[in-house]
């Protein structure tokens, strides 16, 4: 059977990672979020926690060697064999290209973008308090984000793309996340 796989792309502090996780266990999938196995590395102070956490401090990308590899590891697992929500990859044309080589076209399924403004992304962010979420690393990050989106989308632009307004509760905003995705999933 074919592993499906959904994109969730969006600026940090968009809400994507709840909603990923809660999209993921619905449907059986795997939430595959390359910013929590980063930030567990780091924690764990494995070699490669030590590598990336000078970068993720700052707020700037882990190369893409390093999340591909990552990547490629992840999706092999038992609890992706039906499929796998992506949250926070791929950030990057080279990233996004090597997913293609890894999986057939027709398994990612649908990309979905979570829409936020700036200034809500900034004042949720600082109360998340996260090591990487201060005011100046967050500016970064949402920088970082920008200039990435755009051939992303381009890159996806065959696809079918499902705009989420981000802003709201909760509760409202999986209720049309999961109904748009009830099309192709
Ligand atoms: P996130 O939790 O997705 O916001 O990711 C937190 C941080 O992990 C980012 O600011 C990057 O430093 C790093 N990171 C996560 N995913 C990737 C990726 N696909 N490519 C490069 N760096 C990443």
């Amino acid at each position: 059977m074919s592993q499906k796989l959904v994109i969730f792309f969006g600026p940090p502090g968009a809400g994507k990672g709840t909603q990923a996780e809660r999209y993921a266990s619905s449907k059986s999938f795997a939430h595959v979020s390359t910013g929590v196995m980063l930030r567990d590395h780091v924690e764990n102070k494995t070699e490669l926690g030590l590598i990336a956490k000078e970068v993720l401090d700052s707020g700037k990308l882990v190369s893409d060697e390093l999340v591909i590899a990552m990547l490629k590891e992840r999706l092999d697992y038992e609890d992706a064999s039906e499929g796998a929500v992506l949250d926070g990859f791929p950030r990057t044309i080279p990233q996004a290209k090597s997913l293609d080589s890894l999986v057939d076209n027709n398994e990612i399924v649908a990309i979905v973008l979570f829409e936020v403004n700036k200034k809500e992304l900034i004042d949720r962010v600082l109360l998340r308090g996260r090591a990487d979420d201060n005011e100046t690393v967050i500016e970064e990050r949402i920088k970082i984000y920008e200039e990435e989106i755009g051939p992303l989308l381009d890159h996806y632009k065959e696809k079918n793309i499902i705009h989420i307004n981000g802003v709201g509760d909760v509760g409202s905003i999986y209720k049309e996340l999961s109904n748009s995705l009830s099309k192709f999933l």
